[in-house]
């Protein structure tokens, strides 16, 4: 109880520190798959501005 804020490497099993985008001793990727969801997030909304931007200038030039 005295490091709360480590946690063990899914790959290595080395204790990294829980805020650490990677593991300092394999270099294995920590908590990408929520910055994958942020990431499809934005693009899911890019693409649906787009889609609206579009949608609007059609209507526009009829
Ligand atoms: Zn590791």
């Amino acid at each position: 109880m005295d490091k709360p804020t480590l946690k063990e490497c899914s790959a290595c099993g080395g204790k990294i520190s829980q805020h650490s985008l990677a593991c300092p001793h394999c270099g294995h990727p920590q908590g990408s798959r929520v910055m994958l969801w942020v990431l499809g997030l934005f693009a899911l909304l890019l693409i649906a501005f787009f889609v609206a931007f579009y949608c609007y200038c059609a209507c526009l030039c009829k």
